[in-house]
């Protein structure tokens, strides 16, 4: 299952909460060239790697998609435990942006695609403000994207409006379950 959609909408909280609540689902880890925020530790919520080893893992194919989010950092999902978890029998959930979202569609067409999206675009504005990670800026640039993003909700199987990350998170359980 692959759950994208707008930034700071919450759909790191939800797949977090799933993580943490649903043991059965396994929840792919990225690999980031970003700078870790002070609370993100190494191999639990991404693992950081410089650009070097970024593009060595890139050039052999070792990533199921790739992308660079916010014109500033490049993100992937490692391929290999992709298929691990799937061939286990085990569910497996993606938290990626669209342009990842779509590369996904085209290698594994029989996944689902759930969109996670904000109760309204005002609510969305608050929570990248609320949150204060990012320059204004960088926060400019995310609003930007998150317009573009809300834009590519029909492509998506399901859509989950995130109004509480626990209401949200048990309905897209639900759907991996189903
Ligand atoms: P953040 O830097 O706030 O953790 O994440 C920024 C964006 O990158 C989010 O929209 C998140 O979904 C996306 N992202 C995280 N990991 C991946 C990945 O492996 N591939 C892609 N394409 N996007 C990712």
């Amino acid at each position: 299952m692959v759950l994208a959609g707008p930034t700071a909408v919450g759909k790191g909280t939800v797949a977090a909460y799933v993580r943490d609540n649903f043991p059965e689902v396994w929840l792919s880890v990225s690999m980031t060239t970003r700078t870790p925020r002070p609370c993100e530790i190494n191999g639990v919520h991404y693992h950081f790697i410089d650009d070097e080893q970024f593009e060595r893992m890139r050039q052999v194919g070792e990533f199921l998609e790739w992308a660079v989010v916010h014109g500033r950092a490049k993100y992937g999902t490692p391929r290999a435990p992709v298929h691990e978890t799937l061939a286990a029998g085990r569910m497996a959930l993606l938290e990626i942006d669209l342009q990842g979202a779509r590369q996904v569609r085209e290698q594994i067409p029989d996944a689902l695609f759930v969109f996670l999206a904000p109760p309204s675009w005002d609510e969305l504005v608050r929570r990248l403000v609320g949150r204060g990670t990012e320059s204004e800026d960088e926060r400019d640039t995310r609003l930007d994207t998150a317009r573009h993003e809300l834009a590519a909700q029909p492509e998506f199987d399901v859509t989950i409006v995130n109004d509480n990350v626990q209401r949200a998170s048990e309905e897209l359980v639900s759907l991996i379950r189903a």
